[in-house]
């Protein structure tokens, strides 16, 4: 497993695998990496010849600086999770390669940015899909593989994929949850014990929700329910918790599929974000 920290040397390897004809794969992360992450690497093993992982921790899709100066940095241990799986080069460049002087270019997908977790976090999008429109690029990867944990941003990088002809297949893959429910993200770790144990209830109340309007519970009914469970849980405050059309996220009113309910909510000072297909 090779580490590259710059583009030249990342594009000499690439440019040598496309050479070959083998296929790449690439999974993008911010690093501290968990068993999620680590399922995207399995997906791209088994879906192309040659995987790289690219860590960055990208400061423009942060909305708060403690958020980003917070954010965990754990490339040894990142390093030594990858090493076993098979991973060919694991790119880790430094903010000066991705921004360098002068940098002055915005990739904004609107429409499907709008709205859930780009109401409160204006310009967070913007970040996220311009620095995978790097990363595809710069990898030059036939495959990019993308958790359904963050299915808003799957969506947005769909979008922006299609809409700049970016000849890269993006696959989404299932959200990696623990034995309770909890969906596994990088901020699980910033829960006290106590918080960590209250979080499961915002995936136990979302599938309740989902079961009761399968059953002919209004939407309004259902979600206004699954608030007030989360609430009594011990979360501070509900940021969304909305049904949307899986295809494109519009707002729905009455369940139809296929649908996607998303929320997020805040615990113990943490956001944790969830999605489930009803
Ligand atoms: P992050 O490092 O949080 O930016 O996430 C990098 C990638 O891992 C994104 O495509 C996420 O959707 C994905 N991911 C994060 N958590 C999970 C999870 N629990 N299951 C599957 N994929 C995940």
């Amino acid at each position: 497993m090779k580490v590259v920290r710059t583009l030249d040397a990342l594009r000499d390897v690439t440019t040598g695998w496309h050479k070959a004809g083998e296929t790449i794969g690439v999974v993008p992360t911010m690093g501290a990496l968990h068993i999620g992450h680590l399922s995207l690497v399995t997906a791209a093993k088994a879906g192309t010849d040659r995987v790289i992982v690219t860590i960055f921790v990208n400061p423009t899709q942060f909305n708060n600086a403690s958020d980003l100066e917070t954010y965990p940095r754990t490339e040894e241990d990142d390093l030594a999770k990858l090493d076993p799986l098979g991973v060919d080069v694991v790119y880790i460049p430094g903010v000066d390669q991705m921004y360098p002087d002068g940098f002055a270019t915005n990739i904004s997908v609107a429409g499907i940015s709008g709205g859930l977790c780009g109401s409160k976090r204006p310009g967070h999008f913007d970040g996220v899909a311009t620095i995978v429109t790097k990363l595809l690029l710069q990898t030059a990867a036939d495959r990019g593989f993308f958790g359904n944990k963050d299915f808003q941003q799957l969506q947005v990088v769909k979008r922006l994929v299609r809409d700049l002809d970016i000849p890269t297949e993006i696959v989404g893959c299932p959200t990696v949850r623990e034995d309770d429910g909890l969906a596994l993200s990088s901020r699980n770790m910033r829960l006290s014990d106590g918080a960590r144990k209250q979080a499961p209830h915002l995936y136990a109340a979302m599938m309740a929700a989902a079961k009761a309007m399968r059953e002919g519970a209004t939407v309004d009914a259902a979600l206004g329910a699954a608030r007030e469970t989360i609430l009594t849980a011990g979360f501070t405050e509900v940021e969304y918790l909305e049904l949307r059309t899986e295809d494109g996220l519009h707002p729905m009113q009455e369940l139809d599929v296929p649908a996607r309910l998303l929320a997020a909510a805040w615990l113990d000072g943490v956001r944790l974000i969830d999605n489930i297909a009803v």
